[in-house]
C-alpha cells in the first residue's frame, strides 16, 4: 500500500489503546475506510476486539504490549484519558501519537484541568484543592454551600464525588478527603442545563465543531442527549470560543469534548475528555460525518470534513437494566437506531448500548421515543 509522509492511508494500521465502546465505534469508522485495527485491552472479546483485526491482550500500561502495539501500528490513538503517560510519551517519541501526551496529562487530573481553564480566564465554578481531611475542614469553613468534593483523578459517571448540601456534611467530606487525599472542592452550580461541545482538531490546527448537544443525566450517568441544544446564540458562541482557546492551548488533535453548565446566558466549564464522547454518539446518524470518522481523519492526517447536521436527533443510553426491554422493543420498532456494544455481561448501570432517533422535528422524535418506551414494556 502506498505511503506518504503526512497521511496514514487505508491499508495501514491504526492502534487503539482501550477496547470499550468508544474504541469499537472508532474501529468501525476506520474499517469503513479500509484501515486495519489493532487494539490493546486486558479483556478478551472486549467490544473493540470484536471488530478489530488484532487484539493485544494485556494491561494498558504493560510496556511490552505498548511496544508491540506501537510497532504494529502506523498511528496510535486511545479511547480514554487515563492512558499511562510514560506509555503515551514513548509512542509519541516513536512518531506515532499525533494527539501527544499533554492533553492526557491535563484531562486525567481535575486540578490541572481546572487550573488550565482558570489560567486561560475561562468561566469555571469556584474551586479549592485539598490533600487531606484537615485542609478539607479548613476550606469548608468558608466555602459556600451547596458544594461538591471530587477526587482529582480516576472518577467517572459520578463515581468519586460527593455532594455537600450544608455545613452538616463537613464530616462526610473530611472522611472522603482522608480516604482519597488529592481532591477538589467545587461550588455547586445551579444550572439550567448541561451541554457539551464536541469538536475535532486537525494537526494543522483546523477545527470542526459538531452541533452542541444538550444532556440530561440520571444518577450522574448520561441518560439522554438532544440536538440541537436549546441555547441562545450567545451561549453557543461563548462555548465555541472557550473550546477554541482550550484546543489551541493543549494543541489538541482528534475528537475532543467539553462538558459545560449553562445558567441563563452564562457558561461554566465542567470537565473535558480528549476523545469521542457519549454525548456525540448522535453524530453517527444525524450528521454527514460521525465524531468517530472525523477523529480517524484527524489522527490519520486527512483533511476534516465540513460538518452538517442532517436532522435533529435524540440519543438515549441503554444501561444493563434496560437491555431486556430494548430487545423486547426491537422487533416492533420502525424508527430508532439501536447500537449494542457487544458487552458480555449486562450489569446494572453499565453502558451496554444506545439508541438514536432522528426526525425533522423534536416533536416527531418525542413521538418515536414514546413508541419506543411503550414497546419496551
Ligand atoms: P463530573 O464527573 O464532574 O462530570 O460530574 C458528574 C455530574 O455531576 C455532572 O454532569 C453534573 O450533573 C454534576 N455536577 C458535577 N459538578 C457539579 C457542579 N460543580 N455543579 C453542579 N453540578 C455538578
Amino acid at each position: 500500500m502506498q505511503k506518504n509522509n503526512t497521511s496514514i492511508l487505508p491499508g495501514q494500521t491504526i492502534g487503539i489503546i482501550g477496547g470499550g465502546q468508544l474504541g469499537r465505534m472508532m474501529a468501525i469508522a476506520a474499517k469503513y475506510m479500509g484501515y486495519y485495527i489493532a487494539v490493546l485491552d486486558p479483556t478478551t472479546n472486549c467490544p473493540a476486539s470484536q471488530v478489530a483485526d488484532k487484539q493485544i491482550t494485556a494491561a494498558y500500561d504493560d510496556k511490552q504490549a505498548i511496544k508491540e502495539l506501537t510497532e504494529m501500528a502506523d498511528v496510535v490513538t486511545y479511547e480514554f484519558e487515563n492512558v499511562d503517560l510514560t506509555a503515551a510519551t514513548y509512542i509519541e517519541e516513536k512518531g506515532k501519537l499525533p494527539q501527544g501526551p499533554y492533553a492526557l496529562e491535563i484531562t486525567q487530573n481535575r486540578e490541572k484541568e481546572k487550573q488550565l481553564m482558570k489560567d486561560l480566564g475561562l468561566p469555571i465554578p469556584d474551586f479549592s484543592i485539598i490533600t487531606n481531611g484537615r485542609e478539607c475542614e479548613e476550606v469548608l469553613k468558608t466555602f459556600s454551600f451547596p458544594a461538591v468534593i471530587k477526587t482529582c483523578s480516576g472518577g467517572y459517571d459520578g463515581k468519586g464525588q460527593l455532594k455537600l448540601k450544608s455545613q452538616a456534611d463537613i464530616q462526610q467530606a473530611v472522611d472522603f478527603a482522608e480516604k482519597n487525599s488529592h481532591c477538589i472542592i467545587e461550588e455547586w452550580v445551579t444550572f439550567d442545563k448541561e451541554i457539551s461541545v464536541i469538536f475535532t482538531r486537525a494537526k494543522s490546527g483546523e477545527i470542526s465543531f459538531f452541533p452542541i448537544a444538550e444532556n440530561d443525566h440520571k444518577d450522574h450517568i448520561l441518560y439522554q442527549t438532544q440536538v440541537p441544544a436549546r441555547i441562545s446564540e450567545e451561549v453557543q458562541n461563548k462555548a465555541y470560543k472557550a473550546a477554541e482557546k482550550l484546543a489551541e492551548k493543549m494543541n489538541v488533535v482528534g475528537t475532543f469534548a467539553i462538558e459545560i453548565f449553562v445558567q441563563g446566558e452564562d457558561i461554566f466549564l465542567n470537565e473535558m475528555a480528549p476523545r469521542p464522547h457519549n454525548s456525540g454518539h448522535y453524530t453517527i446518524e444525524a450528521c454527514n460525518i460521525s465524531q468517530f470518522a472525523q477523529h480517524i481523519r484527524a489522527i490519520a492526517g486527512l483533511p476534516l470534513a465540513p460538518i452538517k447536521l442532517l436532522e435533529p436527533a435524540a440519543m438515549i443510553n441503554i444501561l444493563g437494566e434496560d437491555l431486556d426491554g430494548v430487545l423486547r422493543a426491537l422487533p416492533k420498532m420502525e424508527d430508532g437506531f439501536v447500537h449494542l456494544y457487544g458487552k458480555v455481561e449486562a450489569k446494572t448501570k453499565r453502558k451496554m448500548g444506545h439508541t438514536t432517533f432522528i426526525a425533522e422535528t423534536q416533536e416527531e422524535i418525542k413521538q418515536q421515543i414514546s413508541r419506543f418506551e411503550e414497546a419496551k414494556r
